[in-house]
């Protein structure tokens, strides 16, 4: 790579357009004092991206641009174009043109082959190719032995750049930033980790709450599933237990009023009263019993004859059944006859008191056969008929009196007369034992007291027993009660926790025997359940959900900035060791140039850099004083005992830091290198040593010199000469080395 050329346009004195073509290996710029030579030093720092007005003499910004009678220009441009044929510097041109504009406003702007970057990329693809805004390569008017004046630390760092480690520099700060940045967000995530640590803990604690809860509230689903059915038996039970109690009851009742009766006949026994009413009731109830015998004698008569008749109603059937006869006109008539004869019968029985008045009601009231005569067998109308009857002949009186519907209500009538002689039995075996009671009563008081009294012992035996199964079942009652309360209170409870889920519990098909273990069971669950709280649980749920992938991605931030801030210790380390190793050695190959060069312009002598450590602040404590490296020099001259830089002449200072510059440049030799007067103490010896040391330097780097000085003149290849006019704006015209000599003065 080569500085092709160089355009200024408003900068300082450069109020119009000057080109500069550094077509030689050597360029010398010449001109008289104030003529505005140093501008184009400056214009070179300026383009390459220098920050410090301070360095290019100016105060502000707008002191950079060209400001003449007729007022300030607006902008001012400074142009720098590289040959990059060599790929030189990182970008895919031949040719590479760097532009700086300052505006009125003090911006600035800043081009790579016109297109618009930041300063910062301007720096960095400069530094690649170890040229920079300040440092080595550009030494400005006066400034030559300012490398004898720094610190050890910034000569250090003069060095380096010189040695081309600034793009190394440049990473490990870049990487020293971001480790700082990478600790500053850790610190802050790791601060974020612990906050969010506990209530996560806390949030993991009411989940696990929530979700036992949820097992809870499952359990006491099924369980208020299995015990709710049971219900309904416990209730039909109570109620049936209930029914028990209430005809138990009755009975007691009935019982106990059984017992006031008997006490009161106990009573009553002795009493005339009593007595009389005794004997009244004992004929009362003989003329009953008198009356259902005489009843039942007449009743079992009357059955008697009724069977006399039946059997022979029977053998008239039997008769027709064995002989059927033929259709007779005559039995007609004799029936007739006889029918005629029962009826006038019948009306006179009417009168009979013997006969019962139903009977005669019967009797009145249709025809019957001869056999349903009642009990009047000395009847002369009866005994006539038979006469007759017996005169027709018994074939025909048969089977003109027999009638089979005759005989099926003789069989009726049997049967009315045995439940008429059943029932007068039934009478008859109550009323006796009655009379006989009362007899007894009458006949004997004491024993009949004694007999009530027998049996209200007994009923008295029986109270008691009753009383003590209601008591039974009215624990009973109770107990089941309990059961049923203990249900109602449940429900409220299920209620309270399931809504109207839970009027479907008592619904299932499941068993309804009631187990009431479960009952235990429930108030255990639901205790359990109250007391694990976990309300708002999809909220909380979803709160932990976002905390737990927050603290993830925070976890996995901690782990990604610890991973990047190992990498960049790592880098920062490599970064370490290797700028570490090119310095030493390029400060080997420094001292042995720097010793030579100083040897050369000295005629002898000795010239020496030293790394040192250099305490770094002010030192509290030995053991924790830091130290940095640092570039000490140390000079002997050839017959002269000097013990510091600062006992040699102005001369001498000069020849020193052109030795030690010039020794840097040779072992990194920069693209191009301005000096700014550096030859102007040498005396015409040293000038003629320069000029040999300029041309050795300009081998490896093109060379830029400002000079009065006509030995350095005649070393350029092509001399630009700068005047100023009256207008105060520096003007650029190429020259000759006669004309140079000329405009220098
Ligand atoms: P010497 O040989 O004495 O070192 P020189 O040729 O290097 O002189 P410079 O220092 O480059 O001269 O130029 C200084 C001149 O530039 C001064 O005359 C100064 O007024 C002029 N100058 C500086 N800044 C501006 C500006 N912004 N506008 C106009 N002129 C300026």
């Amino acid at each position: 790579m080569y500085l092709k050329a160089l355009e200024i346009n408003g900068f300082k004195s450069f109020a119009k357009k000057g080109h500069f073509d550094f077509a030689s290996q050597i360029s010398g710029i010449v001109g008289p004092n104030g003529s505005g030579k140093s501008n184009v030093a400056e214009s070179f720092r300026f383009v390459l991206g220098e920050q410090s007005l301070k360095n290019m003499r100016s105060k502000k910004g707008t002191d950079l641009i060209f400001a003449g009678r007729g007022g300030q220009l607006n902008r001012a441009s400074v142009a720098v174009t590289f040959d990059n044929s060599k790929k030189t510097l990182d970008i895919d041109y031949n040719e590479v043109t760097v532009e700086r504009v300052v505006l009125r406003d003090g911006s600035n702007e800043y081009f790579i082959n016109k297109n618009k970057v930041r300063a910062k990329d301007v720096v960095e693809l400069l530094a690649g190719a170890n040229i920079g805004s300040t440092g080595h390569h550009i030494i400005s008017q006066g400034e030559a032995d300012k490398i004898l004046t720094i610190s050890p630390r910034d000569r250090k760092q003069v060095i380096e750049e010189a040695l081309g480690l600034k793009v190394f520099t440049i990473k490990k700060s870049e990487s020293v930033r971001k480790l700082d940045r990478t600790a500053e967000n850790l610190k802050e995530v790791k601060i974020e980790e612990r906050s969010t640590g506990p209530r996560l803990a806390y949030l993991k604690r009411e989940v696990e709450k929530i979700q036992r809860a949820r097992e809870l509230r499952t359990e006491l689903r099924e369980l208020y599933k299995a015990y709710f059915p049971g219900k309904q038996t416990v209730v039909a039970q109570l109620s049936a237990l209930h029914q028990q109690q209430t005809e138990l009851q009755t009975q007691l009742k009935e019982i106990n009023s059984k017992i006031s009766e008997g006490q009161q006949e106990m009573l009553d026994a002795s009493s005339a009263e009593k007595k009389r009413a005794l004997e009244h009731k004992r004929s009362e109830m003989e003329s009953q019993l008198q009356k259902v015998r005489r009843d039942k004698n007449e009743s079992e008569r009357a059955l008697g004859k009724l069977d006399a008749v039946l059997e022979i109603e029977q053998s008239k059937k039997r008769a027709i059944e064995n002989a059927p006869v033929q259709q007779d006109d005559r039995r007609e008539a004799v029936a007739e006859t006889i029918h005629e004869i029962w009826k006038k019968w019948a009306q006179t029985m009417m009168d009979e008191e013997t006969l019962s008045q139903a009977r005669t009601d019967r009797w009145k009231s249709r025809m019957v056969p001869y056999s349903e005569l009642p009990s009047v067998s000395q009847d002369k109308d009866r005994m006539y008929a038979d006469d007759v009857l017996q005169s027709l002949g018994e074939e025909i009186a048969q089977r003109s009196v027999f009638d089979p519907t005759a005989m099926d209500a003789a069989i009726s009538e049997r049967a009315n007369i045995n439940a008429v002689i059943n029932d007068l039995t039934q009478k008859e075996s109550e009323l006796q034992p009655q009379l006989d009671q009362i007899e007894m009563e009458l006949g004997s008081p004491e024993l009949a007291a004694q007999k009530i009294q027998i049996h209200i012992l007994e009923l008295e035996k029986q109270s008691t027993e009753l009383r003590s199964q209601v008591q039974v079942l009215s624990r009973n009652e109770d107990d089941l009660q309990k059961i049923i309360n203990r249900f109602e209170t449940e429900e409220i409870h299920a209620r309270d926790l399931f809504g109207a889920e839970s009027s479907s519990f008592a619904q299932t098909t499941a068993s309804t025997t009631v187990d009431l273990n479960i009952t235990e069971k429930i108030i255990r669950t639901r205790a359990l359940l109250e007391n694990a709280g976990g309300a708002g649980g999809e909220e909380v749920m979803a709160q932990y959900e976002e905390l737990k992938k927050k603290s993830a991605y925070i976890k996995e931030q901690i782990i990604d900035l610890e991973t990047s801030a190992e990498s960049l210790q790592v880098l920062i380390k490599e970064l370490d060791e290797q700028i570490e190793e090119k310095f030493r050695a390029g400060m080997d190959k420094i001292n042995n140039s720097f010793n030579q060069f100083f040897k050369t312009l000295f005629s002898g002598g000795h010239a020496q850099l030293s790394v040192i450590n250099v305490p770094v602040g002010k030192p509290v404590d030995d053991e924790l004083q830091e130290y940095e490296l640092g570039v000490e020099m140390v000079v002997s001259l050839p017959n002269k005992k000097i013990s510091s830089l600062s006992m040699l002449s102005g001369g001498e200072r000069s020849l020193t830091s052109i030795a030690l510059l010039f020794a840097m440049s040779q072992v990194a030799p920069p693209p191009f290198i301005i000096l700014d007067e550096t030859d102007a103490a040498l005396d015409e010896a040293n000038s003629k040593r320069y000029g040999d040391m300029v041309e050795q330097l300009a081998k490896h780097s093109q060379l830029i010199v400002i000079t009065h000085n006509r030995e350095t003149m005649s070393r350029a290849g092509i001399l630009y000469g700068v005047t100023m006019g009256d207008d105060g704006i520096s003007r650029l015209l190429s020259v000759s080395l006669e004309e140079a000599e000329a405009v220098a003065k």
